[in-house]
């Protein structure tokens, strides 16, 4: 019997590990891939938002070249996290499905069944793509993940979308030599784009070099073309790879095992209570981005390392 088991091996639920070991609980870490999983599978040349010093958990100090970490760099400060505080993880081992037994609850994963007091749900955003919802979005050419250029070299490609990953690999591919268009629902990218990377594409796209099609969405994606509706009418451009960039959202398959509710509205943010982080189902907490729901904007690493602490500290006061 665990006191606490975190499912979510990403950078929030290991800072929920590292309070609950500080605190003296048994505690395990389930993570369904790789130590922070999210972060190995982002473009490999991504750069943060986020200054290291913001990003810094437990007090130790997180070291990079820039201001602004590169992912390279994020791995490396959770690998030493990981094997300065031992942390309890063990890798490769999705959770598949949870409920809640009396006073309990039973896991069960890939590999075995746990039983655990409490429960922390640090599961993030990133592993279901919004789908265009459009024909053709099957095709082996198309991309919901972006790693990294070399692919698209001398390759004609369609970039999907008008926030940071679609910007970052717009401009990536363009430098090496593909052949980018993008298509954006409004009139420009979006406003809260990297303020250091937006005048960078908006001037490509001024100048032509990127071609942008402004007010419009994709209908249709065929083997070596792309069926654009632009408000002149519908066109239909040369097309080798689509990048759907569309942004991802929340799997909430595990807190509709165990019950907790969601807003009505079209964020589907989990009901929780702020102060220590507890959804409507006694002794299940919510960490990290998942908080949000579909707004997956509102919390990041910066915003939620707070909530393992303000997680523990309730689990320890309940338990005197
Ligand atoms: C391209 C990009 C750039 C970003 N830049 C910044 C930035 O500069 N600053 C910032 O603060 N934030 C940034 N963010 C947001 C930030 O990276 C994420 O908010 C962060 O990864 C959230 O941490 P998390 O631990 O909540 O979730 P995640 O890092 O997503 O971790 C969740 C983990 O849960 C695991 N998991 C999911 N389901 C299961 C299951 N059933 N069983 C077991 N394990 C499971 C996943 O594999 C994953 O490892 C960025 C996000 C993206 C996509």
């Amino acid at each position: 019997m665990y006191d606490l088991i975190i499912i979510g091996g990403g950078p929030i639920g290991l800072a929920c590990g590292i309070e609950a070991g500080k605190a003296g609980l048994k505690y395990l870490i389930l993570e369904k891939g790789a130590l922070c999983n999210s972060i190995y599978n982002y473009p490999i040349n991504m750069t943060f938002f986020s200054t290291s010093d913001r990003l810094e958990m437990a007090g130790i100090p997180f070291m990079s070249v820039g201001a602004k970490p590169t992912r390279t760099e994020a791995l490396e400060y959770y690998r030493r996290i990981y094997f300065h505080f031992k942390l309890k993880v063990n890798l490769y081992e999705p959770v598949d499905s949870l409920k809640k037994e009396n006073e309990h609850f039973e896991i069960k994963t890939s590999k075995s069944t746990y039983s655990t007091r409490k429960l922390v749900l640090a599961t993030g955003f990133f592993d279901l793509p919004n789908l265009m919802g459009v024909p053709g979005e099957d095709l082996l050419k198309v991309l919901h993940y972006y790693k990294e250029p070399w692919p698209f070299i001398g390759q004609k490609i369609l970039v999907v979308g008008g926030a940071n990953s679609a910007v970052d690999a717009a401009l990536e591919c363009w430098r090496k030599g593909a052949e980018v268009s993008m298509v954006l629902l409004g009139d420009e990218v979006d406003e809260n784009v990297k303020y250091w990377v937006r005048p960078d594409i908006m001037n490509r796209i001024k100048e032509g070099s990127i071609r942008a099609f402004t007010q419009s969405k994709v209908k249709e994606i065929k083997p070596q073309e792309v069926i654009i509706s632009t408000p002149l009418g519908e066109t239909s451009i040369a097309n080798d790879w689509v990048l759907a960039m569309t942004g991802y959202k929340p799997n909430f398959s595990l807190l509709d095992q165990l019950g907790v509710k969601m807003s009505l509205d079209e964020k589907r943010q989990p009901c929780y209570d702020q102060t220590n982080q507890e959804s409507n189902v006694p002794g299940v907490y919510l960490a990290g981005v998942v908080c949000g729901g579909l707004n997956t904007r509102e919390f990041f690493i910066e915003n939620s390392i707070a909530h393992a602490e303000a997680i523990v500290k309730d689990i320890v006061s309940k338990s005197n």
